[in-house]
């Protein structure tokens, strides 16, 4: 049985109208550290470019639809996503905000987690193969390609038998064809 534990610390950091990173709150450093990623505490990043840690085309572009949108409208967007660690599944969800002057709002809350056996594919300093292809994992939802389908991360190692391989193979991300179905008509 995975424990469920209901966390109610919400991440938050700002953009300004050229969609630069200009605010954070505390629990920003805090996720940064327990997530692995130290070097993302908000002294590191703040005026750097919210592009500079999208790096894949599809949740780029995504990103620049729902932020216009925002703009525009001026009303918020809520949207579900994941944000998984090696050991956590994480469901959480993003609110974006339109604020005077362009400046957006990201907040994002953990509805809960579910702990698992670590999954070393998801470890940041794992040894990754530098040969063969690339595994092609959903930014959005931590969906692994596999084939044609997209499936969780623990069936996919299973599948492509993961397990049984001296170095994981390299993942690339992108947007599978739910989310950016779903992300894409979420409704005006
Ligand atoms: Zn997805």
């Amino acid at each position: 049985m995975p424990s469920v534990t209901a966390t109610g610390n919400e991440v938050v950091y700002q953009i300004d109208h050229d969609n630069r990173l200009i605010g954070f709150n505390s629990e920003w450093d805090a996720f940064a550290v327990t997530n692995d990623s130290p070097h993302l505490v908000h002294g590191n990043i703040i005026g750097q470019l919210l592009w500079d840690f999208i790096q894949d085309p599809e949740t780029h572009h995504l990103h620049q639809t729902l932020l216009q949108r925002v703009r525009q409208q001026q009303r918020p967007i809520i949207l579900p996503f994941r944000c998984d660690s090696a050991t956590l599944r994480r469901f959480m969800q993003m609110e974006i905000l339109p604020l005077p002057k362009g400046t957006v709002e990201y907040r994002c809350l953990t509805q809960r987690t579910e702990t698992r056996e670590a999954v070393s594919l998801l470890e940041p300093n794992a040894k990754r193969s530098d040969q063969g292809q690339l595994l092609r994992m959903c930014s959005w939802c931590k969906k692994i390609a596999v084939n044609d389908d997209w499936m969780e991360v623990e069936d996919a190692i299973r599948q492509l038998q993961l397990f049984a391989s001296a170095t994981l193979p390299g993942i690339s991300h992108t947007m599978c064809d739910a989310c950016l179905h779903k992300l894409s008509m979420e409704p005006d």
